[in-house]
């Protein structure tokens, strides 16, 4: 079950509280409300409390960060609070890359060509692309939160989704390739950022989303468990090449007319004569996951960083289903044993932005299409903002709860859960949650 995040009446955090005892403390007038999202009380009658340590978890994602608290107490570590924080990547590059096609075409539209005439640009070290800058700026924002709202002491990143150092350790024995173990989790891991998550023989053409690892020369015919011989097929792959050399296969594959043999023999032939795709591209894959975790350290100095293997062996071990909470609860050593309520929902957090700097629509030629823009803040309402609105009257006549949009007019639109009501007054309207570039369900 999600915690009710807590603070003392002089705002320290205090161990989260089960929703049941926080309905109390609010009907008992004891505690009021602080903030809705994530929602957290305050204490009226308390300044101190007992706290427990309390563990950051993070699985930075592309599309969607796993965040997870852990509370360390008496009887092992249990799951208090999680969330899902879905980034904006996508819609930060397209409308950068928007503007930079109409700026261009605007450069060039009466102008004959001109040869580009110095390169004089250069990005600092460490430079990530804005839609993946946003990832971590919007990790640590949530970090930052949770960590004035809970006793959060240390922390946990996935940064790489395999350890290599464990993959190069030459004292492996054989045993630990089995499936099932920490080493193989890694080395499952490892071979399917090699083959980018698709099948080595037919490339996905199977349509099979079962994906396991594969001896290239089968282990009856004398194949080892070194990394060299292994690859990630689909199961309908896997079957279809059973325990023949590959040699042979190919030769059968050769005769059959069916396109996906085709291209398995194809790959077939390439991997046998030793070739692999390369992981060249895997650092600048992890370098935004690095950013997230050298920025969590920042806020949190006891931050620890640990491999994607041993997160799916920690789950896997547990029997704990797939989620990116999930994951990011599973995280690091500690990870291994952490005790999560099958009814536990997490909070839903959804990156929006800040609304854009363009002062007026344009038009696909990229010239301006309305007035210009109003004022962003209407009678004390923002865009983004959370509101009530109470329609005593009228055809409107209701109780509405949602996102505002403003309207210079006062008359604001309403997306609550049943659809966008247009034309509220803003006499009628409440904040409830002050925009804060996120949207929450
Ligand atoms: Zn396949």
């Amino acid at each position: 079950m999600q915690r009710v995040l807590t603070l003392s009446s002089n705002r320290k955090p205090l161990m989260p509280c089960h929703p049941a005892r926080a309905r109390r403390l609010l009907r008992e007038g004891r505690a009021s409300v602080f903030r809705r999202q994530p929602f957290t009380i305050i204490l009226n009658d308390r300044d101190d409390g007992n706290v427990q340590p309390v563990d950051c978890r993070l699985d930075p994602g592309s599309r969607t960060t796993g965040i997870a608290l852990v509370a360390q107490g008496e009887h092992g570590d249990r799951l208090v609070w999680a969330g899902e924080l879905t980034h904006r990547s996508a819609a930060i590059k397209q409308s950068l890359d928007s503007r930079r096609s109409l700026r261009r075409a605007r450069r060039v539209r009466k102008t004959r060509y001109r040869k580009p005439r110095f390169d004089n640009r250069s990005r600092p070290q460490g430079w990530l692309a804005p839609s993946l800058s946003s990832r971590v700026a919007q990790t640590t924002t949530w970090v930052r939160r949770l960590t004035a709202l809970t006793p959060v002491n240390a922390a946990q990143v996935e940064t790489v989704r395999f350890d290599t150092q464990k993959l190069e350790n030459p004292d492996i024995a054989g045993v630990e390739y089995q499936r099932g173990t920490l080493f193989g989790e890694e080395l499952r891991q490892y071979l399917l950022t090699r083959h980018n998550h698709t099948c080595a023989y037919c490339r996905g053409q199977s349509n099979d989303p079962v994906l396991n690892r594969d001896h290239v020369l089968p282990k009856a015919l004398g194949g080892t468990d070194r990394v060299a011989n292994l690859v990630i097929a689909c199961r309908t792959c896997n079957e279809a090449k059973d325990n023949i050399h590959p040699q042979r296969w190919i030769a059968q594959l050769s005769t059959s007319n069916r396109r996906v043999d085709r291209v398995r023999a194809d790959n077939m032939a390439r991997i046998w004569s030793g070739w692999r795709p390369s992981l060249k591209d895997a650092a600048a894959v992890n370098a935004t996951r690095y950013a997230t975790g050298n920025a969590v350290k920042t806020l949190i100095p006891d931050t620890r960083f640990d491999s994607g293997g041993r997160t799916a062996f920690n789950r896997k071990q547990q029997g704990h289903p797939k989620a990116h909470w999930v994951d990011a609860a599973c995280v690091g050593e500690r990870g291994s044993s952490v005790r999560i309520s099958p009814q536990h929902q997490p909070l839903a957090i959804k990156a929006t932005g800040w609304g854009s700097r363009q002062m007026q629509r344009v038009d696909r030629h990229g010239f301006p299409r309305t007035s210009t823009k109003g004022a962003r803040n209407v009678q004390g309402f923002q865009t983004g903002d959370r509101v009530e609105a109470v329609v005593p009257k009228g055809r409107k006549a209701g109780r509405y709860v949602g996102r505002v949009a403003v309207r210079s007019s006062g008359s604001f639109n309403i997306q609550s859960a049943n659809g966008v009501i247009q034309g509220i007054n803003h006499r009628h309207c409440r904040v409830i949650h002050q925009a804060d570039g996120y949207t929450y369900n």
